[in-house]
């Protein structure tokens, strides 16, 4: 395949305009500028509101004004990652992409066509009067992707349509009717430095190479969560000898199941020899539990410099007790579909020697609201038996299937129609800008699909060329259909 044979043509002219214009999540400045200036030049009513996010209202065709009104919507920033060897502003320089095989690919940096395909075929839409449809409203929402603070932004009148496209979904043939809403839950315990005591032995373990992955969206693939290994080390240990914390330092974003954990510690010299044989043990065992998820795990003990002084010995007990007891990884099933409904990841375990503090992030999602404050409150609880301050976050929420989707109805039909297929209809177990929207527009009717997409976050992204027709043909026809 070669430049002249991308087809819609109008949707990757419109991809290559947006892959010129600066776009990282939270800095939407440049890219909010040039979907203003794109609507007015196009002559339609164009707006953004306090937050950031652009609207273009586009009248229905000729014969078409009784149609109702949809909204089509796709986020405009991108996530920013490059290749080390790559020298990239993601500030000032355009995305160079290229073509390999059936893929678009970018040069050493993420493709944005997470969600900047989406944005190319809204703009393809406004700009082409031979299409046939009723009113509609093509939004462009901003920072997706750190945080959902667009959607989060918005007012409950900047959209007037009673049915919304969201075109940020990753797999070609897939339409997504339900997400999962999110919080965050956080630990902190509170310790004092403590002399380390004579006669110890410093060692330092670490626990690397996981497989890692989206907290959400793989936390049904049985992956080792690195936190969750340490701490059953330490806990193993503590029954054995007394075991006392210098530092810990594990895992990291709180969206990421944790791939690195480590922590030094001091115990009695004379247990020395035992605690290298229970490592050696240890990591046999556990390399045979995740022999087919975690193939390149790998289990490292050395000797370490002593440190003055340790974490109080009855904090750092019960850190470490905690760590063992408190639930990770899939809570319940969902009883419709098969997904998960609910779930949890403890996803960092950081000491912070300036404040005294041992802090502990994690991550709750449901598609249900009182299920996610149950399992938010399950992995408190163990904390605050433990003596540690617990907080959880307001959390964003979840978009719960709606089994009479007229709008879906019409989606799954012009599918089968143009395809031959019946589409796959499911739910994430991640959060989506729809989970906002059901919120402040609960009468909305959604659905969300896109082209095939895979590395996405990462300068490995790329983008199933026919699957963008095949989903613009769709598009189009439930416009017309609708
Ligand atoms: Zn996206």
């Amino acid at each position: 395949m070669n430049e002249t044979m991308l087809t819609p043509k109008s949707v990757f002219e419109c991809f290559a305009q947006v892959n010129k214009v600066p776009r990282p999540s939270k800095r939407e400045e440049k890219m909010i500028e040039f979907l203003l200036e794109y609507g007015k030049g196009l002559g339609l009513e164009t707006r953004r509101d306090e937050t950031g996010n652009v609207i273009i209202r586009k009248p229905a065709t000729p014969g078409m004004e009784s149609k109702p009104t949809v909204v089509l919507q796709s986020h405009m920033d991108m996530v920013c990652e490059k290749n080390a060897d790559r020298e990239f502003d993601f500030d000032k320089d355009a995305i160079e992409t290229y073509i390999d095989g059936e893929w678009m690919k970018a040069k050493g940096t993420t493709l944005g066509a997470d969600d900047g395909i989406g944005v190319a075929m809204e703009m393809a839409i406004l700009a082409d009067n031979t299409l046939k449809h009723g009113p509609l409203e093509c939004v462009f929402t901003r920072d997706e992707e750190t945080g959902l603070t667009g959607a989060e932004g918005m007012q409950s009148d900047f959209m007037t349509g009673q049915y919304l496209i969201n075109l940020d979904s990753e797999d070609e043939g897939e339409m997504f009717v339900s997400c999962a809403g999110g919080c965050r839950t956080t630990a902190t315990f509170h310790y004092e430095d403590q002399p380390a005591p004579s006669g110890q032995f410093f060692v330092s373990l670490c626990i690397k190479g996981l497989t890692g992955g989206h907290s959400g969206d793989d936390i049904d693939k049985k992956r080792a969560n690195a936190n969750k290994l340490l701490a059953r080390f330490l806990y193993m240990e503590q029954k054995k000898m007394p075991v006392l914390i210098a530092d810990i330092q594990a895992g990291g974003l709180h969206n990421a199941i944790p791939r690195e954990a480590r922590a030094t510690i001091a115990i009695p010299v004379s247990m020395k020899e035992t605690i290298r044989v229970d490592w050696n043990l240890f990591a046999a065992d556990v390399e045979e539990e995740y022999r087919v998820t975690e193939p390149t795990m790998e289990f490292l003990l050395e000797t370490a410099d002593a440190t003055p002084t340790v974490v109080d010995s009855q904090t750092g007990q019960r850190l470490i007790t905690a760590l063992q007891g408190v639930f990770n990884g899939v809570f319940a099933m969902s009883q419709d579909i098969a997904l998960v409904e609910t779930s949890t990841n403890l996803a960092s375990i950081h000491m912070v020697p300036e404040r005294k503090t041992i802090e502990i992030n994690s991550s709750q999602r449901s598609s249900l609201l009182s299920a996610r404050h149950n399992v938010a409150d399950t992995f408190a609880a163990i904390f605050q038996l433990a003596g540690a301050e617990t907080e959880t976050g307001e959390g964003y929420p979840g978009w719960k299937p709606n089994p009479d989707s007229h709008l879906l109805k019409v989606t799954v039909a012009q599918y089968k129609r143009l395809f031959g297929k019946e589409p796959i209809v499911r739910g994430i177990h991640a959060g989506l800008e729809c989970g906002l929207f059901s919120e402040k527009y609960p009468a909305l009717d959604m659905v969300s699909f896109g082209p095939t997409l895979r590395g996405v976050h990462s300068p490995d992204e790329k983008l199933l060329i026919p699957t963008v027709q095949m989903v613009w043909d769709h598009l189009l026809a439930i416009l017309e259909n609708i």
